[in-house]
């Protein structure tokens, strides 16, 4: 694992599809995320593209277009079959170069601008996908704000259990329900017992909440029975999307114990359609701390090279616009901001060294959430309990409306993005999905 920054992260490269060198972009070239998609109401399987710009490069039609260096060639047949599992599972050495012959072709004064530009569409002209299969997915728990806060409502003497500060707490989720940016989902039905109640009842989730999320992407996979210690475990990442963890608190609060989460989260979970790479990801990296009075991390979680530049300094933001905000022209409004520098207990390599310790085998595809990164200051918490207070204090928008929880025609929207001197700004686009009415019952 190390730092491996290169000609593709300088901030002076300009392409030549001009709108990836506008201001703010999220796509600017030193990104290059990896996304799949096919055209609005078609049923063709689905396309591998390359975000540049408001533009996206077909790799399909970029595979058959001239220039490419020999090592680009084997993983672009690869990719131009639309299977990105199978390149993502290629690993580090092949990725990499990959994204130098991409950067390459896409730079200002490229020899492949001419047939490459024959291979470009409008992102606004087609329908992403969830970027990937998703074999496996595992949600954590990696902001100790967020479990306190959270602890403190559902156990007010003992919110933060002692494990915690030991383990990368997680449980095994449910891939077949995560859905891409922009489908849209219905309020979940489920039992719930009410505090004043003698026994649960089915009705539809009336504490519907967000939470503020990345999913980090597994490459390269491990074998089963093989651990991949923490050294190695940045070879096993590919990259990372916004996740939105859908939870229905009614239902979790009495269902969590003694397993954990079950149909409180699985009914629904949003993606943003676009993988950033660790490599693009690369110049964003910063220390990974401990307070000395903290437990320090177990031998296997623990490294120079993870105490140095483990975390990632990435920027979170949660936005909400309600249908009647919608329908009086009001903007969405931001419920949070936060960085993962300062909401991460345990970083992504930490992650995968502590989920495979035990021989368990992660393959490519596979997705590992962070859980809510809620930051430790008012502004920064990543869920509706916390900003509400589990309904304690319901917030207040322009419309004239409050919320405690989410209402039917609410739409939330995830974004992300990294900033640092000397780089240019790079952007995760958008996980946005909105509220439905409950669909009747059976
Ligand atoms: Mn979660």
């Amino acid at each position: 694992m190390s730092l491996t920054l290169d000609s593709t992260h300088a901030l002076t490269l300009k392409s030549w599809v001009t709108s990836a060198n506008e201001e703010g972009c999220d796509f600017p070239i030193q990104n290059l995320p990896y996304g799949r998609f096919r055209s609005i109401g078609s049923q063709d399987s689905l396309t591998v593209g390359i975000a540049i710009g408001r533009q996206i490069l077909d790799l399909k039609l970029a595979a058959d277009a001239p220039g490419w260096s020999q090592d680009v060639q084997v993983p672009l047949k690869v990719l131009a079959t639309g299977d990105l599992n199978a390149f993502m599972a290629m690993g580090p050495t092949v990725h990499r170069s990959f994204r130098v012959g991409l950067s390459i072709a896409l730079r200002e004064g490229s020899s492949q601008q001419q047939a490459l530009s024959r291979c470009l569409h409008e992102q606004s002209q087609v329908l992403m996908a969830v970027p990937c299969h998703i074999g496996d997915y595992t949600d954590f728990y990696t902001s100790i704000h967020h479990a306190t806060t959270v602890g403190k409502q559902f156990r007010p003497d003992n919110p933060l259990l002692p494990n915690y500060q030991w383990i990368p707490i997680g449980y095994h989720g449910r891939a077949s329900s995560i859905r891409a940016s922009g489908t849209d989902f219905h309020r979940p039905r489920g039992q719930i017992k009410r505090p004043n109640s003698a026994e649960p009842i089915l009705e539809p989730s009336e504490k519907l909440d967000y939470e503020l999320e990345l999913g980090w992407f597994v490459g390269k996979g491990n074998d089963f029975g093989c651990s991949i210690p923490l050294g190695e475990a940045d070879q096993h990442l590919f990259g990372a999307v916004l996740f939105n963890d859908w939870s229905a608190r009614d239902i979790q609060s009495w269902e969590y114990q003694p397993l954990g989460p079950f149909l409180s989260k699985n009914f629904a979970s949003t993606v943003s359609p676009w993988i950033v790479t660790l490599d693009g990801l690369a110049p964003y990296r910063v220390p990974f701390t401990r307070l000395t009075s903290e437990p320090q991390p177990l031998p296997y979680l623990d490294s120079q090279v993870n105490r140095e530049q483990g975390a990632f300094s990435i920027t979170l933001e949660a936005w909400i616009c309600t249908a009647k905000m919608k329908d009086e022209g009001i903007p969405a409004v931001r419920l949070s901001k936060s960085n993962t520098q300062r909401s991460t207990y345990w970083s992504p390599a930490q992650l995968v060294a502590h989920h495979t310790v035990n021989g368990c085998n992660l393959q490519a595809g596979d997705m590992l959430g962070s859980g809510t990164l809620s930051g430790p200051d008012a502004g920064e918490a990543g869920s509706l309990l916390e900003i509400s207070e589990g309904g304690k204090r319901p917030l207040k928008l322009p419309s004239g409306e409050q919320r405690s929880f989410l209402a039917d025609g609410d739409t939330l929207t995830l974004r992300g993005y990294c900033e640092r001197d000397g780089y240019a700004r790079i952007g995760f686009g958008e996980a946005s999905a909105t509220v439905l009415t409950t669909k009747a019952p059976f």
